[in-house]
């Protein structure tokens, strides 16, 4: 394992303060953040603006931090799943989905997920641990349709506000304009509802939100997501309503169907009772099965019934399209447990 720091995930800041530590002229930390996320360099050794000597001092310390994926899936339906190595010798990984004129790359915060929804295979893989910054950016700046890309996701492994501050991090490079100046608008996280993470969110960022919500009933969401005893989702709904999101930044709510659980009228009913005085999008999305979760995805003319009567209801509502189920890297598919077994010499 390489102990030495990635260049890679620092902010301006956190380079600025580097760059002083070694004793280095102001502009060095300008002429660093241009090569890593303008020029995407692959090594220290290419910024060449930088004396030999200045790139020999951050050598000792850095490395810049930049990984190509171990290997890519291809969906038939153009869905690439990348997996990649991280610094702890474990295994993510990020899905790539072309659709029309959109480019969207769904990206990992953590190693495995902590939260435990029941159908998820993520959550079954257990947690291994945090992704720094620069693993969050590696993602999208390792990939070949990098500068394709028109919105970047927070859904693939973990729960990003369970890893707030390297993910705030991240966010800050994406949009900052020493960074990739991406706006906020193309850029969307997803929770389940950590109050604290959800706070600060709000607060240091203007990327769009996510909330899983599942069920709009309190017993019904314990049994799919153990968070909702922790932070439950009406306390989750009044910190969103106290929040101003202005005329651009939106809120979406994730609801995956599940078979005679959560489609009925009742629950369309409850929704838009709950959802009062939020402007907001709710998404629907088929449940992609996982062994022995005891779900089964609804049926489609259930699904199309479920979102017009949330569109008559005035409801913003959109069925998302599954996407490379084939290769498991439709919603709540991703898993590296095999991987991570693997490493540990399991199989
Ligand atoms: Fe974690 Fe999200 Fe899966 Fe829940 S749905 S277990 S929060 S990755």
């Amino acid at each position: 394992m390489n102990t030495k720091k990635s260049l890679l995930g620092m902010t301006k800041k956190e380079i600025e303060a580097a760059v002083a530590h070694l004793g280095l002229k102001k502009f060095v930390a300008t002429q660093i953040t241009d090569w890593l996320y303008k020029k995407h360099v692959l090594s220290i050794d290419e910024m060449t603006n930088l004396s030999i000597k200045d790139r020999e001092g951050l050598k000792e310390i850095y490395v810049l931090g930049r990984e190509a994926p171990i290997s890519v899936q291809e969906s038939i339906d153009g869905t690439k799943k990348y997996l990649y190595g991280t610094r702890d010798n474990k295994f993510i990984e990020s899905a790539y989905i072309p659709d029309e004129d959109r480019y969207t790359l769904c990206v990992s915060s953590q190693v495995g997920c902590k939260m435990g929804c029941l159908f998820c295979m993520t959550g079954k893989q257990g947690f291994q641990g945090q992704l720094s910054a620069g693993e969050i950016i590696n993602q999208i700046s390792s990939i070949h349709e990098r500068d394709k890309l028109t919105n970047i996701v927070f859904m693939g492994m973990g729960e990003p506000f369970d890893n707030i501050d390297e993910v705030l991090k991240s966010l800050e490079i994406l949009t900052s304009d020493y960074g990739y100046g991406m706006s906020p608008k193309r850029i969307t996280v997803s929770t389940i509802g950590i109050i604290p993470g959800l706070k600060r969110f709000l607060q240091e960022s203007n990327c769009h939100l996510a909330v899983s919500m599942h069920s709009p009933f309190e017993e019904e969401r314990k049994k799919l997501m153990p968070i909702q005893v922790v932070y439950p989702l009406q306390a989750v709904l009044n910190e969103l309503k106290q929040f101003d999101f202005g005329q651009q930044r939106r809120i979406f709510f994730e609801y995956i169907l599940f078979k005679g659980l959560n489609d009925t009228p009742r629950h369309v009913k409850e929704i838009v009772r709950i959802v009062h005085g939020l402007k907001c999008r709710v998404n629907l999305i088929r449940f992609h099965p996982i062994p022995d979760a005891p779900f089964l995805p609804s049926e489609e003319e259930t699904i199309e019934n479920f979102k017009n009567a949330l569109i008559d209801k005035g409801i913003r509502t959109t069925l998302r399209k599954s996407r490379g189920q084939d290769i498991f890297a439709a919603c709540g598919l991703l898993s590296t447990k095999a991987k991570v077994k693997l490493e540990e010499g399991d199989y």
